[in-house]
């Protein structure tokens, strides 16, 4: 929290500890101590005048954060990350007709807690990154200097920003007011859709709804830059598109044709069949340079497969696109596939494809894990070390049997020579960027041994990191009463303190039977859960755990019990949440047979 003078943190958002940290707590540390102290300006020192323009410093806060993080590190290229921490769960969120516009009238005090959300901070960020990149970073800059001194210890609002921004440099077409109008009043983004054409490509855009329904009728100014390569050399140009439709010219020769790039501006993109084919031969051959270009490509045709817009595009075509991955080396690549590939396993494991996902994804990760190695290598680049933490975790949890014993011998050697206490000051047989997946690794292989061992670490150690690994992994094993006694944990404030309670819960709903047993028991006890958690983010947080449904059957369910149970503050992530259910129940009707073909459960 940012209060002038006096900045106070969480302890596992403030403290590091060389041998115990994972790298991504932290960068996560980082990101967040960034945050806290870019509100000294944007928030302390100029201040929004109203609630309706929380943005003003949360989005603000959340784009400087990744401008100081990358000053500071910039071996771990942050503004790749911000593309899958900020950009895309932003799009994801802002793609449902539950969302809400950046700015939002607030009338009752009640209201406030509800826009503490990813619209203010992710979106915000989003669409500040995307200004800055259309104006130029360094007229972007100008501006900002102006708007921070001239609004010194005073309020602000979204239009004197706009103005401010003016200064430093006027747009060649129009203002930025006229610009940026229906990125921050109105809910959503546009779908550019793009498809070559004789001479050219034709250009549209349309309200973008991840449901597939029917969006609202706003057209936004969108910002275009757009990349040519044609067997030698690549070309980008810039365009703005305003209206619905429009056919652009081009008579350069391309081989491949990639527009948003660099994920710079906030949509998503629809490529029509023919550059489609061309992006994904171009991916194969390894043209497409940028990772974040790799990434969006993927990224934005599984937006299209979810929201079932286009009848040519089904999952079918996502996991064929996943082959053409088959190089791929770059972390933020993998990071974002993967992310992608969780929520076809949220279809799976509903459709009872568990085990036979497990084992399409050991096969996806093999080759990448064999090369990565579970050893670290002298100077690799810090997104390697990224890309092991994740990748050798994963392939583990699903059942590769090498890692799966690596992972138990070193659990066992960790835990047998007390390497998590204070005292122990050699190499660990366990590092820290492993914890996490390996302890889940050991609760689901050797069950109630491995989960009292957990237990007996969480007790010891002083350190708040692992104490939330910890909790975080004890409830992804198999084993029934176990998962029942890591939700009993949760609500027992003397073993897990309150703050702390979403952490045994977020850690069991990764198997569908740890999910159904976690919203049986949010519900039996939600009379006790209110009495604690009553005006706190908490109940947002428990509430968001059913987003992973995808039966009818579900959503019915929690539409029933929500209607009955008062939830206050949190009534806008429970529409949400059945919007969310009802998109992967449609989808999992539409596509089971494509993805049962496609992991081998047919
Ligand atoms: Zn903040």
């Amino acid at each position: 929290m940012e209060n002038w003078g006096c900045v106070t943190y969480r302890t596992v958002c403030l403290l590091v500890d060389e041998k115990n940290t994972a790298l991504k707590n932290k960068q996560y540390v980082a990101i967040v101590v960034a945050h806290e102290l870019a509100h000294q300006w944007f928030g302390n020192l100029v201040t929004m005048e109203w609630w309706t323009e929380l943005w003003l410093n949360e989005g603000f806060a959340s784009w400087v954060e990744y401008l100081a993080v990358d000053k500071l590190f910039p071996e771990w290229k942050v503004w790749q990350s911000f593309v899958n921490d900020a950009h895309n769960p932003a799009l994801g969120l802002d793609g449902l007709l539950t969302s809400h516009p950046i700015e939002v009238p607030v009338k009752h005090p009640s209201e406030i807690d509800e826009i503490f959300d990813a619209i203010s901070y992710l979106k915000g960020a989003a669409v500040i990154r995307m200004l800055a990149s259309h104006l130029g970073l360094e007229t972007f800059r100008k501006g900002l200097v102006a708007y921070l001194q001239k609004f010194a210890y005073k309020n602000a609002t979204t239009v004197d920003l706009w103005q401010m921004l003016e200064i430093g440099g006027k747009l060649p077409e129009g203002s930025v007011s006229s610009l940026m109008a229906n990125w921050t009043a109105k809910m959503g983004y546009p779908v550019l859709s793009v498809e070559a054409k004789e001479g050219g490509f034709s250009l549209g855009q349309q309200h973008f709804v991840s449901s597939g329904d029917k969006g609202h009728d706003t057209l936004w100014q969108v910002p275009v830059v757009y990349e040519l390569y044609d067997g030698k050399n690549r070309s980008a140009k810039k365009m703005l598109l305003k209206g619905a439709s429009e056919n652009m010219e081009e008579k350069g020769k391309y081989t491949c044709a990639l527009f948003n790039q660099g994920s710079q501006a906030y949509y998503r993109v629809k490529y029509g069949p023919k550059l489609r084919g061309l992006l994904f031969e171009g991916i194969k051959a390894g043209v497409i340079s940028d990772p974040v270009d790799r990434l969006a490509i993927q990224a934005d045709l599984m937006a299209i497969v979810k929201a079932g817009v286009d009848e040519s595009v089904t999952s079918k075509e996502y996991f064929d696109l996943i082959k053409a991955y088959k190089n791929e080396t770059e972390f933020i690549v993998w990071e974002s596939l993967l992310a992608n590939i969780q929520s076809l396993s949220v279809l799976a494991k509903a459709a009872g494809f568990q085990e036979a996902f497990s084992k399409y994804m050991v096969e996806l990760l093999q080759p990448i894990a064999e090369k990565l190695g579970w050893d670290s290598k002298e100077g690799e680049p810090a997104t390697d070390q990224m890309l092991r933490a994740q990748v050798i975790p994963l392939i583990g949890i699903h059942g590769h049997p090498p890692t799966v014993k690596k992972a138990l011998d070193a659990f066992t050697e960790f835990y047998d020579k007390k390497q998590y206490t204070e005292e122990f000051k050699g190499k660990s047989a366990l590092p820290a960027d492993f914890r996490s997946g390996v302890y889940r690794i050991a609760v689901k292989q050797n069950g109630e041994k491995a989960f009292e061992q957990l237990l007996m670490i969480y007790k010891t150690t002083t350190f708040q990191e692992e104490k939330v690994r910890i909790l975080r992994s004890i409830g992804a094993g198999n084993d029934d009463k176990l998962i029942e006694r890591t939700l009993a944990m949760s609500l027992d404030f003397k073993q897990v303190r309150k703050q702390d309670m979403m952490y045994p819960i977020f850690g069991t709903v990764g198997s569908e039977k740890g999910l159904r047993a976690t919203w049986a028991f949010l519900k039996k006890n939600w009379s006790f859960i209110l009495k604690e958690f009553k005006g706190t983010h908490m109940l947002v947080r428990l509430a968001s755990v059913t987003s992973r449904f995808a039966m009818e059957e579900d959503q019915k369910d929690v539409e029933e019990f929500f209607k009955s149970n008062e939830h206050p503050g949190a009534e806008r992530k429970v529409k949400q949440c059945l919007e969310s259910i009802g998109t992967n129940a449609r989808w999992l009707k539409r596509d089971r047979g494509a993805i049962a073909a496609a992991v081998g459960a047919a």
